[in-house]
């Protein structure tokens, strides 16, 4: 059904990048990814999912429906249909998922109405009453609230593990450890994990390896190249692109597919229509606004570095920035989201920095047209390595604005902040 004109990507065995070839600080080309690889991604966005079905419109229309009518009674009771039931996917579901599937390089995909969905699902799929599970320490925070909620209250024991963890790692496995949750960059506080090496020690181990690969998308990091087992995505924030939709994707490789699949139909928590319609538009700018989100805000965050009001600037492409090697290493660019640490303040004077600004909107998620700060300390759970900073912590969202007035912006915002204009 799918117009698979291009392989996003020239497949990479997985482990193909033991974590110790290149020393963390080795100068690695990951920066700009090679021309003919932007063009077969570029190309594969604008023209998946056609299908002559759709009678040449370009895009795969809404479809809406619960029932499906079968031809026969034999037809119904042996289910021999392309589609079945509402739930069990439409010609738009099965549009996105095949299409995310293949940009992901992965065996299949799920979609889900939220990214915690796809992650609870994610979960849910290797994870079973008296298992163990190693989450790293800077997850998302509703995933923490997840693991130590819900899957402890069905049986499921959690460690979590520091960002970098060394040999500690290693140590951290039981005999009941059946899975490995990763988020690189970190949330928040946007460390970058030498993925392809954690992957190993946990293969090795006979875990299962998930990822939260929403800063990257499967553009700036090929997750399942480097050894994830499913692969999370956050569509509500780079996918849809216009801060307007929510919506999670679960991509897995053959190992976990079918079980992930299972788990998806035996919980039904699905996306609605119009959000995977969305998503569909989103994709084929995906690239794109991904690309020059990232461009913006590394230009925004060097010259944050220049700030005196700032005393750090965590953003994976800086080189003091933790896991930078790996980043250098391992990814194809950067997106536009990072944090900065400000020199210790008032409350008083940091809340006339945020009310005040005119172009950054102060707001959860990210990933839109729009630029976003987040005052984030109040959010920061770390509970296997404490945070180190007691400065006040922002995260900034770099959409589309002009650079200039975004700068001006901020310029303003620490004349606030310090009083001095
Ligand atoms: C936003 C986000 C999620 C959750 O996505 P929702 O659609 O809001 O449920 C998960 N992981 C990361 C890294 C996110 O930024």
């Amino acid at each position: 059904m799918l117009n698979a004109l291009a392989k996003p990507r020239p497949a990479q065995a997985a482990g193909a990048l033991p974590p110790d070839a290149l020393p963390p600080d080795a100068p690695a080309p990951a920066e700009p990814p090679p021309a003919s690889r932007r063009r077969a991604t570029q190309t594969f966005l604008t023209h998946a999912a056609r299908s002559k079905a759709f009678h040449g419109f370009v895009n795969p229309p809404i479809y809406r429906g619960s029932t499906v009518l079968f031809d026969s009674m034999d037809d119904l009771i042996h289910g021999r249909a392309e589609f079945t039931y509402g739930r069990k996917g439409n010609p738009s579901t099965q549009a996105l998922e095949s299409a995310w599937t293949e940009l992901a390089g992965a065996a299949g995909t799920i979609l889900c109405g939220s990214g915690l969905a796809a992650i609870t699902t994610a979960l849910l799929s290797v994870a079973r009453a008296g298992d163990h599970l190693l989450v790293v320490d800077t997850v998302y925070g509703p995933v923490r609230a997840l693991c130590d909620g819900l899957l402890e209250r069905f049986g499921v024991a959690v460690t979590y593990f520091p960002p970098d963890p060394g040999a500690a790692f290693e140590q951290a496995f039981r005999d009941n450890t059946v899975a490995v949750y990763l988020e690189s960059p970190g949330s928040l506080t946007m460390e970058i994990q030498d993925i392809p090496g954690l992957a190993r020690i946990a293969h090795a181990r006979g875990a299962c390896v998930l990822m939260d690969n929403t800063w990257s998308t499967p553009i700036l990091f090929d997750a399942h190249a480097a050894g994830v087992d499913i692969s999370i995505e956050a569509g509500t924030k780079y996918l849809g692109g216009a801060s307007d939709l929510l919506l999670g994707l679960a991509s897995a490789n053959s190992a976990y597919w079918p079980r992930l699949l299972d788990t998806h139909r035996m919980l039904g928590c699905i996306a609605g229509p119009e959000d995977v319609f969305l998503a569909l538009r989103g994709f084929r700018t995906l690239d794109l606004r991904l690309r020059e989100s990232g461009r913006r805000a590394l230009e925004i965050a060097q010259w944050l570095r220049s700030r005196p009001e700032v005393l750090a600037v965590l953003h994976p492409a800086l080189e003091q920035s933790p896991g930078h090697g790996y980043w250098k290493r391992d990814y194809h660019g950067a997106s536009g989201l990072f944090s900065i640490i400000l020199a210790p303040v008032s409350t008083q004077s940091l809340a006339q920095m945020l009310d005040g600004f005119r172009l950054f909107g102060m707001g959860y998620s990210w990933g839109g047209f729009e630029s976003l700060v987040t005052p984030i300390d109040h959010d920061l759970v770390r509970s296997a390595k404490p945070w180190p900073h007691s400065g006040p912590t922002l995260r900034l969202y770099i959409g589309l604005e002009d650079v200039e007035d975004l700068k001006q912006d901020l310029s303003d915002g620490f004349s606030r902040l310090t009083g001095k204009y």
